[in-house]
């Protein structure tokens, strides 16, 4: 199969060129700038278009098992391949939690069975999530996770944490920590501010994430093993990433599209579908994310995608559960920040492909001759509306309905299977 006439962008090797890609028994054959000579062989005409290396989102729920009525392995791969998403990390939070080989083992085969996508399980830090002692990390490495996080949950124990970080370093598995000080947000629902009090509604304060981040911050220098922030949202979190980068700490850190584009002024409306966790923060804190994007201080975006089913969602603001979706909008949220600020397109997308690659130690994220041919084609300037009837996955939670994008998945390739086609 070859793709042909389009713009190629392979952040990885810093490939930015308009050329031919040649896909062979779900390899990428050949890379050719400029033009390959005339075949025979199927091809795609991919003049205008866009194509880069399937993305990576290193952080989904896919609340499989457990769950099903919310997203299920099968629909949440839908919605990726629909976002051009052909790998996708899922969190242990589930029911029962992925704290031992035998859910990481059925999760995989699930996915083998019924995924169009890529999904690698991440294990839990903690058995069942509870902080207290540490799970079975080797054996669930053995069964096939590629990380360990209590996502959902902080590790709030200092010395479990600091123990987490030697043993899942014995195993070569990186950590993905949700930075939360508990006592300090337990009974918020969106930022805490001005606007919080004028709402009525009980606040989260940054400093409740940034305690958090720092104590990690300094486990990490403590052990010298690197460790990973999920979901980060304010402007103090990230110069604190950034002082410590600069320290030579072995830290990385993500961001989740709707932290870079919304802002708490999306709850005046009390509208559920603003409610996650960590919450919407204010115009400075958004800005300081899109700059640390633009300068590499984030290295990744992840969507914490987080479906959750409309009756529970069509709640009081107060009691409606906290996620939103967001593996359909991964893509355009990032186009958008690039159109916004007309530059770094290679860094924002290595956001997606090649950072989480290295950071998860796993393969793809590049169109690297002889890699998998995970391959996402888009049409830059197809402009659209998100709305719920464009949505694959079971659960409709996104902030993003109504929202305008320019920029579109077209074709989602995994393995050099079209797995999705827009139509
Ligand atoms: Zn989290
Ligand atoms: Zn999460």
């Amino acid at each position: 199969m070859w793709i042909k006439g389009a713009r190629i962008l392979d952040p990885e090797n810093g490939i930015d060129t308009m050329g031919d890609i040649h896909v062979s028994h779900g390899r990428i054959a050949g890379i050719y700038p400029g033009g390959s000579p005339d075949t025979d062989a199927e091809s795609i005409d991919a003049q205008g278009k866009w194509v880069l290396p399937g993305l990576i989102d290193m952080h989904v729920h896919l609340r499989d098992p457990g769950f099903e009525y919310k997203e299920d392995i099968a629909s949440g791969s839908l919605a990726a391949a629909a976002g051009g998403v052909t790998t996708m990390v899922c969190m242990a939070n589930t029911d029962p939690v992925n704290d031992n080989p035998s859910v990481t083992k059925y999760i995989i085969d699930r996915a083998k069975s019924v995924a169009l996508v890529r999904i690698m399980p991440v294990g839990a830090v903690s058995k069942a999530l509870m902080g207290q002692e540490l799970s079975e990390m080797g054996l669930m490495k053995e069964a096939g996770i590629v990380a360990v996080s209590d996502d959902g949950n902080p590790v709030e124990d200092a010395s479990l944490m600091r123990s987490a970080l030697f043993y899942a370093s014995t195993f070569g598995l990186p950590l993905l920590s949700h930075c939360q000080d508990r006592p300090l947000s337990v009974s918020g629902v969106m930022n805490e501010g001005a606007l919080s009090s004028g709402l009525g509604l009980s606040g989260i304060p940054g400093v409740s994430e940034e305690i958090m981040v720092s104590r990690d911050l300094l486990l990490s220098r403590d052990t010298r093993v690197p460790i990973h922030l999920t979901h980060l949202s304010t402007k103090t979190s990230l110069e604190l990433v950034s002082r410590a980068k600069e320290q030579g700490i072995p830290v990385t850190c993500d961001v989740t599209p709707h932290h870079l584009l919304l802002t708490e002024e999306g709850v005046k409306t009390y509208d559920t579908n603003m409610k996650m966790y960590p919450p919407l923060r204010t115009e400075e804190d958004r800005k300081a994310l899109v700059e640390g994007l633009l300068h590499g201080i984030i290295d990744c975006v992840a969507t914490d995608h987080a479906p959750h089913a409309r009756d529970e969602k069509n709640l009081d603001f107060d009691l409606a559960p906290f996620g939103v979706i967001g593996l359909q909008t991964l893509l355009p949220a990032l186009l958008k920040i690039h159109f916004e600020n007309d530059k770094g397109l290679l860094g924002v997308l290595g956001a997606v492909t090649c950072n989480p690659a290295r950071i998860l130690g796993i393969d793809g994220g590049n169109l690297t001759p002889g890699s998998r041919a995970d391959i996402t084609i888009i049409d830059p300037q197809r402009q659209w509306v998100f709305t719920e009837e464009c949505i694959r996955s079971k659960s409709k939670n996104s902030p993003f309905l109504g929202q305008r994008f320019t920029g579109m998945v077209i074709q989602t390739i995994v393995e050099g299977q079209t797995v999705f086609r827009e139509s």
